[in-house]
C-alpha cells in the first residue's frame, strides 16, 4: 500500500476521499466538526506539497437524489475556518462544470465536490461514475476510514481510473492500530463487548474468540447469553432467535480456552428512562417485571481487575444504557479501568466512542477509532473493501 510520503504531489490534481459526514442540526448547522478536523493533517500535507486538492465526501442519506438540505455548503464554511486556502464548492459531483473547476484550480484553492451520494451510482460502486469522478485527477487519496467498509465508487471503483492511490494519514493511523489488535496483540489480550445486539457482532465475536485471552460481556447482549444458559432474565432485552447461536458461541469460547465472562450482578429497573428506580441484584431469576440496564459493582470490580493486567484491549459496545446517568456507571467505570491500564487500548463503535468521551478519559485511550462500522468490520474480517482497493493496484 502506498502512503502520502511515497508520492510526489507537486502540481498534481489529487482526489481526496474524506468522511465529512458531520451531524447537522435542524437549521443545517454543524453540531460536531470532529470529522472535518480529523482530515486536516492530510489536506494540509497535500497543500504543503503544492498539490491541487479536490475533496469529496458523502453527507447523510440523500439516497441518490439531489437534496439541498444535504448539500456540503455548511462544510465549506467550517473548512474555510481551518485552512488559509479558498474553499470552492462545486455545484455538482461530476459533469462539465466540475471538470472546468478542476482544470482551473490553483494551489491557493481547494475544490469541494457536492455530496457523492446525490448519485445512486456512488453506492452502487458504478465504474462509469467512478471514471467520471476520476476525470482531471492524477492521484487518489483515501482518508475516509469511516467509509472504508463500503464498496462505493469513490472508495473502491475510482482506484481503477487513477494513476496511483494512497492512504491518507487518518486511514494509516487506523490501520496501524487496528492491525496491532489483529496481527500482533501483546498478551493478555482482553476484549470488552456490549451494546444491544449479539446478531450485529457475531463476526466480531467469532474472530476475537481466536485471538483473545478473555472476553468481558456487558450491555443487553449479556442477557441473550444468560438465556442461552437457561437463566430467567426478567424483561431484559433478549434476541430470542439468537439463543442457539449464543449457546454455540459459549461452546466455542470453551474450545478456544477463552475466559468468556458474563456480568455477576446487574442494575435493574422497570425501564430505560431517567425516572426509573434502579436496584442492584446478583442472582437469578431477575425480577420478572424489571430489566437489566447496566452491569453492577461486583462485575465492575471483576472486569477492572482483568483489565488492569491486560496488555491489549479492544472495546466495542457500552456496558449499559450509558445515555441515562442512572445506568451509565458501569460503562464509566470500565472506561476508567481501560484508561488506567498499561494496555494498548482501542475503542471502536459509534456509541462506544461517545461513551468514552462522556466518561472524560478519552485522552488516556491509545486509539479511538473514527469509523464505527469500519472498525468493527476490520476486527471481524481483518480487511476492508476500501483498504483492498488501495493495495490491489500495487500488486
Ligand atoms: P456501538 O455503537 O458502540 O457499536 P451499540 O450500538 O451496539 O454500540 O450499542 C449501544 C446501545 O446499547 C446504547 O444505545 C445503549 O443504551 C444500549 N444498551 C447497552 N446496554 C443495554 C441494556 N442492558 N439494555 C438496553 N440497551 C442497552
Ligand atoms: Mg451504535
Amino acid at each position: 500500500m502506498l502512503f502520502l510520503q511515497n508520492l510526489d504531489f507537486e502540481g498534481k490534481n489529487i482526489f481526496v476521499r474524506v468522511d465529512f459526514n458531520v451531524p447537522l442540526d435542524e437549521e443545517g448547522n454543524i453540531r460536531d466538526d470532529t470529522r472535518i478536523k480529523a482530515a486536516l493533517p492530510t489536506i494540509n500535507y497535500l497543500l504543503e506539497q503544492k498539490a491541487k486538492v479536490i475533496i469529496a465526501s458523502h453527507l447523510g442519506r440523500p439516497k441518490g437524489k439531489f437534496i439541498p438540505a444535504l448539500s456540503l455548503k455548511p462544510v465549506v464554511k467550517r473548512l474555510s475556518e481551518f485552512i488559509p486556502q479558498e474553499v470552492i464548492l462545486a455545484p455538482d459531483v461530476i459533469g462539465q462544470e466540475v471538470i472546468k473547476l478542476k482544470k482551473e484550480l490553483t494551489e491557493n484553492q481547494v475544490l469541494l465536490l457536492e455530496n457523492l451520494r446525490f448519485y445512486p451510482e456512488e453506492t452502487a460502486n458504478d465504474s462509469t461514475f467512478a471514471q467520471l469522478l476520476a476525470q482531471e485527477v492524477d492521484y487518489y487519496v483515501n482518508d475516509a476510514f469511516g467509509a472504508c467498509h463500503r464498496a462505493h465508487a469513490s472508495v473502491v471503483a475510482i482506484t481503477q481510473y487513477v494513476k496511483k492511490s494512497a492512504a491518507g494519514f487518518l486511514v494509516k493511523k487506523e490501520i496501524d492500530y487496528l492491525s496491532k489488535a489483529i496481527h500482533s496483540p501483546q498478551k493478555p489480550y482482553t476484549a470488552i463487548l456490549g451494546g444491544v445486539k449479539v446478531s450485529d457482532k457475531i463476526p466480531v465475536i467469532e474472530n476475537l474468540l481466536k485471538k483473545t485471552d478473555a472476553i468481558l460481556i456487558g450491555g443487553a447482549m449479556a442477557y441473550t447469553f444468560f438465556k442461552a444458559q437457561g437463566f430467567e432474565v426478567g424483561r431484559s432485552l433478549v434476541e430470542e432467535d439468537k439463543i442457539d447461536l449464543a449457546r454455540l458461541l459459549l461452546d466455542r469460547a470453551q474450545e478456544e480456552k477463552v475466559n468468556f465472562l458474563l456480568p455477576s450482578d446487574h442494575i435493574v429497573a422497570a425501564g430505560a428512562d431517567p425516572g426509573a428506580e434502579p436496584k442492584t441484584v446478583d442472582s437469578f431469576p431477575l425480577p420478572s417485571d424489571l430489566m437489566g440496564l447496566d452491569i453492577g459493582p461486583k462485575t465492575v470490580e471483576k472486569y477492572s481487575d482483568i483489565l488492569a493486567r491486560a496488555r491489549t484491549i479492544f472495546w466495542n459496545g457500552p456496558m449499559g444504557v450509558y445515555e441515562i446517568d442512572t445506568f451509565s456507571q458501569g460503562t464509566k467505570k470500565i472506561a476508567e479501568a481501560v484508561a488506567n491500564s498499561e494496555a494498548l487500548s482501542i475503542v471502536g463503535g459509534g456509541d462506544s466512542v461517545a461513551a468514552v468521551y462522556k466518561s472524560g478519559v478519552s485522552d488516556k485511550i491509545s486509539h479511538i477509532s473514527t469509523g464505527g462500522g469500519a472498525s468493527l468490520e476490520f476486527i471481524a474480517n481483518e480487511t476492508l473493501p476500501g483498504i483492498e482497493a488501495l493495495t490491489e493496484k500495487e500488486k
